[in-house]
């Protein structure tokens, strides 16, 4: 009979998979220490979670898949939960642990629960109106496949570096802008994959040299797939905003998404219904293309604030294609106006 070796425990929890997600214990960092004496085993695992029953999930899971080792005899899974992360009360609670971006007060996520809901769009203009009311406003687009903040501000320049090695934001229309789009070929997206995609998030995340900072908008990718919860896991976020559009379908998702950042202790700060209807230049009428009221009955359901609607708007795709938010192209448009309002009340949300 073979001896049981480190390696062959490692590979035994790299079939355990963090609750709720596709990725692995052992891919996402959590194993610290594994010790084999003879036949018995012990792994100290690290975690950081305010709700109890992930530790115990693991802990359980990790216990019944060494229990599989032919000759394994004493089998102890120790677990070091680390402190969540306090964020503001208004923000409703704890998020999961993850460190804060030194200098940087709050971090807003903006999520989707499916692609071309018009995400990146809000991000954008949500960025700008915050800046707009008289803040200092960095984003970052944590997109690795699709990143189109840099398209969305008309820039395609390689950051600089600190002697530090630390990456210097670009500075666009009064913001900090950062993008993974920036610094990767174009073909490297395609061969990042598993693990390496959680490395290089996490190393991009604490890399970036924002300096003082009243909030840091990050564009997240679109689902709730490993980046999310890697993004989640390194940064302490004040919340997320989940945007959706009226329809149906893309309020099934964006319900999906909320379950999963409610489920790793991210505060939901509230929807924002994007396309929610269409005024019509030439006759005035406005149209509920979508179907209208779907935005504010999911975030009753969800118990959360409609931090606003944000209407199909010919200029608004205009400006994004030509480079600049239609916030900053054009701060008096209605849909400008509207992300004006939904700024405010979140900075309201988000006490300093
Ligand atoms: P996502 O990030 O969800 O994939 P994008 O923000 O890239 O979506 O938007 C997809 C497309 O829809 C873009 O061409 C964008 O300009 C357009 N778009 C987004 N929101 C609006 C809106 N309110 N009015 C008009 N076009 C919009």
């Amino acid at each position: 009979m073979s001896a049981i070796t480190e390696a062959l425990v490692r590979e035994k929890l790299s079939t355990v998979k963090y609750p709720g997600f596709s990725r692995d214990i052992v891919s996402f960092g959590l194993v610290k220490a594994v010790s084999v004496s003879g036949g018995d085993v012990v792994v100290q695992l690290s975690l950081a979670t305010s709700d109890p029953r992930v530790p115990q999930t693991i802990k359980d899971d990790s216990e019944v898949a060494l229990a599989q080792l032919a000759g394994v005899g004493r089998v102890t899974v120790r677990i070091d939960i680390q402190a969540p992360a306090q964020t503001s009360p208004a923000a409703g609670g704890a998020p999961m642990a993850a460190s804060a971006i030194p200098g940087v007060k709050h971090v807003i996520a903006v999520a989707s629960g499916k692609g071309g809901v018009g995400k990146s769009t809000v991000a954008a203009n949500l960025a700008v109106a915050l800046q707009k009311n008289g803040a200092a406003v960095g984003l970052c687009d944590c997109d690795l496949y699709g990143p189109s903040i840099g398209l969305m501000f008309g820039t395609n320049e390689r950051p600089m570096a600190t002697e530090e090695n630390r990456i210097i934001p670009i500075e666009r229309a009064d913001l900090k802008l950062m993008s993974m789009g920036f610094l990767l070929d174009d073909a490297a997206p395609a061969i990042l994959r598993g693990p390496m995609v959680t490395k290089y998030t996490q190393q991009f995340l604490r890399q970036v040299e924002w300096g003082a900072l009243d909030y840091l908008v990050l564009d997240l990718p679109p689902g709730t797939g490993d980046i999310q919860l890697t993004i989640v896991q390194t940064v302490a976020l004040a919340g997320v905003v989940i945007v959706t559009t009226p329809q149906e379908v893309a309020l099934i998702d964006a319900r999906k998404a909320a379950t999963m950042f409610s489920k790793v202790n991210v505060p939901i700060l509230g929807l924002i219904e994007n396309m929610s209807y269409f005024l019509c230049p030439s006759d005035g009428q406005r149209y509920d293309i979508f179907g209208s009221g779907g935005g504010a009955r999911e975030a009753a359901r969800l118990k959360v604030p409609l931090l606003g609607h944000v209407p199909i708007d010919i200029a608004t795709r205009e400006a994004g294609d030509r480079g600049l938010p239609v916030t900053a192209a054009n701060p008096t448009n209605a849909v400008a106006r509207e992300f004006l309002q939904i700024a405010q009340n979140l900075a309201t949300g988000l006490a300093d």
